[in-house]
């Protein structure tokens, strides 16, 4: 067996012991029906080869790892024009914290955050004609997979409880950072946050990230070079919500994390990396898949500074 193939496997046992300790999203009520103990790891290298270990042909909700993709459109839309909406500083509070919206006249940190997703997704609504219709056939071409769509139960249910993020959405809106109605902004990122993939197909559709900006997928430039050098340097400063100093620490890699259970990891001109398992700690980051990026990391070497 290659190596990778057999460090899989020892991440996918060691993380499985894990199981029990945290919590699946439950403010989503839909979220909160998940299986808790799964696990799946998945690696794309930029050759083209794939390792994958646990349950990898299981879909879950991408959650806020949609954001990469929104900021990608948005950016190839505006270009730095962008960050007079949002802006680029590490937050240090939750990922649907309301606070430094008000002190800070209504312009988010970073576009990870929720508020700074919302902005984001405000703007796309502005240039982009249908934007659900454009972000789902971006998904299906980037992943290689003309049948992946967004969970209705879980957009439903996000929707039906999205009492915080409409809250973020107006304060911008009363500072004149949102243009758009809100409700219509916010039922489109519910359904971009309710995607469902497959560790695979995730890491399909991110390839770019560990590829200069080039889909593995398609073989085409999805955003530039430098783009894509900024999107690993905000993933890796503001990626996984007021835990990202310590993700940076322990992992050392640019990531980005989702209350469905799945982390993003790259490992620029070398891999994609995607984990998942449900059981979340009090950030809202996958206890298991922290670990397992942590074991990824170490016996791989990876060692980016
Ligand atoms: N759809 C979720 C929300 O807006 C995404 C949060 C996350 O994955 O961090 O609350």
């Amino acid at each position: 067996m290659d190596q990778i193939t057999s460090l899989l496997n020892t991440i996918n046992s060691e993380c499985r012991s894990l199981f029990g300790q945290g919590q699946v999203a439950n403010y989503i009520p839909e979220l909160a029906k998940i299986k808790p103990q799964q696990f799946a790891m998945a690696v794309l290298t930029v050759d083209g080869e794939i390792y994958t270990t646990g349950d990898a042909k299981t879909r879950f909700s991408i959650q806020s790892i949609s954001k990469v993709l929104t900021l990608s459109l948005a950016l190839q839309r505006y270009g730095e024009s962008l960050w007079q909406r949002v802006g680029k500083e590490p937050s240090g509070t939750a990922f649907n914290s309301l606070i430094q919206l008000e002190m800070e006249n209504g312009v988010p940190r970073n576009p990870f955050i929720n508020a700074g997703a919302l902005a984001v997704c405000d703007a796309l609504q502005s240039r982009v004609s249908a934007p659900l219709h454009h972000y789902l056939e971006t998904v299906r071409q980037l992943s290689g997979n003309s049948k992946i769509n967004f969970n209705k139960s879980v957009s439903k249910s996000e929707f039906k409880h999205r009492f915080r993020n409409a809250a973020m959405a107006n304060l911008m809106k009363s500072f004149n950072n949102f243009d758009n109605d809100v409700d219509a902004v916010l039922s489109n990122y519910c359904k971009y946050c309710a995607i469902e993939m497959n560790v695979v197909e995730l890491a399909k559709t991110f390839s770019f990230l560990a590829n200069k900006g080039v889909s593995q997928t398609t073989k085409e430039t999805f955003i530039s070079r430098k783009q894509n050098s900024q999107m690993n340097s905000l993933m890796f400063t503001s990626g996984l919500y007021d835990a990202a100093g310590d993700f940076a620490y322990r992992i050392g890699m640019p990531g980005k994390s989702g209350v469905g259970g799945a982390i993003l990891a790259v490992v620029p001109e070398r891999y994609t990396v995607v984990v998942w398992s449900p059981e979340l700690n009090q950030y809202g980051n996958s206890v298991a898949g922290l670990h397992a990026l942590e074991l990824f990391a170490k016996e791989m070497e990876i060692q980016l500074f």
